[in-house]
C-alpha cells in the first residue's frame, strides 16, 4: 500500500508495527531509526526493517508514511531533524499516548505538503524494546486518530486502512477529548498501579516481604502495570497534565466518600459501588476487549505445576 514507511523509534510499539506491516504487506520497505546502535543492530537482526539508519533523516527521505514510535519527550528534536527532510505528499503520523501535546509541539514543525495525522493506537504491553514486539498487537484493538481541520481526505483514508490493515478498529476523535478519556482509562490506572506498589514497597520494611509472598491478593495485578516503560511513562504525565489532574481530583474525591463509608459501617454503599464494578467488567469482555477466562487465564493447579 505504502512505497516507504519510515519507523523513528523501533521499540514495542515500532517493532509491533514493522512485524504487521510485514506479515500484511502494507509498504514495499520499511526503513526505520532509533537512537542507540544496540537497538539498530537487533533491528538489522531480527529483519524488522529492509534499511536501518543512524540519522532519522535519512529514514524519512523518500517515504510516503513516517510515524514516529518514540517517547513524546523526543518528538520536538526529532521533528527539527526531520522536518526539511519530509517528502512533499508524505502522511507524518505518531503513535503517543497524548494527542493535543502533539498538535501543540509537532503542528507548527510540519512542512507545508505534508499530511499531518496524529494516532495512537490503544495496544500495549508492560514491556519495551525492539525485541517486545509481534505483529499481532493491534489486532481487535482501537487506533484513536486525530486529525486536524481541514485535513485531506484522502491522506486520512490511507492512514485508517494502514490501520485497518494491522488489524485495528479505527475512530477519529478530537485530541481534547482522547487526553480525557485515555486520561481515565490509561493515565489514571497507571497512576494509581505506580503509587500502589512505591507505597507497598515503602511498606516491605514493615511486612518484611509478606507483600511479595500474598501478592495474589491482588497486588501482583497493579506490578505489571507498574512495571511499564518509566521513560513513556513520565512524558505521558508530563504531556497530559491537564486532563490527568481533572481525573485524578474526581478519584480523590470519590476515594474520600469510599474511605467515609468504611468509617461508618456503610455496606449499602459499599455493595453498590461494587455491583456496579463488576457489570463494567462484564462489558469489557463482551466487547472483546478482554478475556472471560477467571484470573486472566493464569494457569492454576497441575497446569501451573507442569
Ligand atoms: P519503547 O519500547 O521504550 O521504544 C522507544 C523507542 O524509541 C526505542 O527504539 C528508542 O531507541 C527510541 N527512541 C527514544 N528516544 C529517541 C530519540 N531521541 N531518537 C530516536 N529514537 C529514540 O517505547 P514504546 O512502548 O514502543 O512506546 C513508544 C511510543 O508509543 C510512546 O510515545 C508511547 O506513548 C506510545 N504507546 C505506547 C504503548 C505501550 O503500551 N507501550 C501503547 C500505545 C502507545 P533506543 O532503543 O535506541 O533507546
Amino acid at each position: 500500500m505504502f512505497e516507504r514507511i519510515a519507523l523513528i523509534g523501533v521499540g514495542l510499539v515500532g517493532s509491533s508495527i514493522a512485524l504487521g506491516v510485514r506479515c500484511e504487506g502494507l509498504a514495499k520497505t520499511i526503513a526505520a531509526t532509533a537512537r542507540s546502535a544496540l537497538t539498530r543492530e537487533i533491528v538489522a537482526q531480527k529483519r524488522l526493517a529492509d534499511v536501518v539508519t543512524v540519522s532519522a533523516a535519512e529514514a524519512v527521505a523518500g517515504a510516503d508514511l513516517v510515524i514516529l514510535c518514540t517517547p513524546l519527550g523526543a518528538y520536538r528534536g526529532l521533528m527539527e531533524e526531520i522536518a526539511p527532510h519530509l517528502a512533499a505528499g508524505a502522511i507524518l503520523s505518531d503513535v503517543g499516548s497524548v494527542k493535543q501535546a502533539v498538535v501543540r509541539d509537532v503542528g507548527p514543525l510540519v512542512p507545508e505538503g505534508v499530511h499531518f495525522i496524529p494516532g495512537h493506537p490503544v495496544a500495549g504491553t508492560e514491556q519495551s524494546g525492539p525485541e517486545a514486539g509481534f505483529a499481532e498487537l493491534f489486532h481487535d484493538r482501537w487506533c484513536i486518530l486525530t486529525p486536524p481541520p481541514g485535513t485531506d481526505p484522502a491522506a486520512l483514508k490511507a492512514l485508517s486502512a494502514f490501520w485497518h490493515g494491522l488489524g485495528s478498529r479505527v475512530e477519529t476523535m478530537d485530541p481534547g477529548h482522547h487526553d480525557l478519556v485515555l486520561g481515565i482509562t490509561s493515565h489514571l490506572p497507571h497512576l494509581i498501579a505506580y503509587n500502589i506498589v512505591g507505597t507497598a514497597s515503602d511498606l516491605e520494611e514493615v511486612t518484611q516481604g509478606e507483600v511479595i509472598k500474598y501478592s495474589a491478593g491482588g497486588f501482583r495485578d497493579f506490578t505489571r502495570i507498574a512495571a511499564s516503560d518509566p521513560i513513556m511513562w513520565r512524558d505521558v504525565f508530563l504531556n497530559n497534565r491537564e486532563a490527568v489532574l481533572e481525573v485524578l481530583g474526581r478519584f480523590t474525591e470519590d476515594l474520600a466518600v469510599l474511605q467515609r463509608a468504611i468509617r461508618w459501617g456503610d455496606g449499602e454503599a459499599l455493595f453498590d459501588l461494587f455491583t456496579r464494578t463488576r457489570a463494567i467488567r462484564r462489558g469489557i469482555i463482551e466487547a472483546g476487549q478482554e478475556t472471560a477466562a477467571p484470573d486472566f487465564g493464569r494457569p492454576h493447579g497441575e497446569e501451573a505445576d507442569g
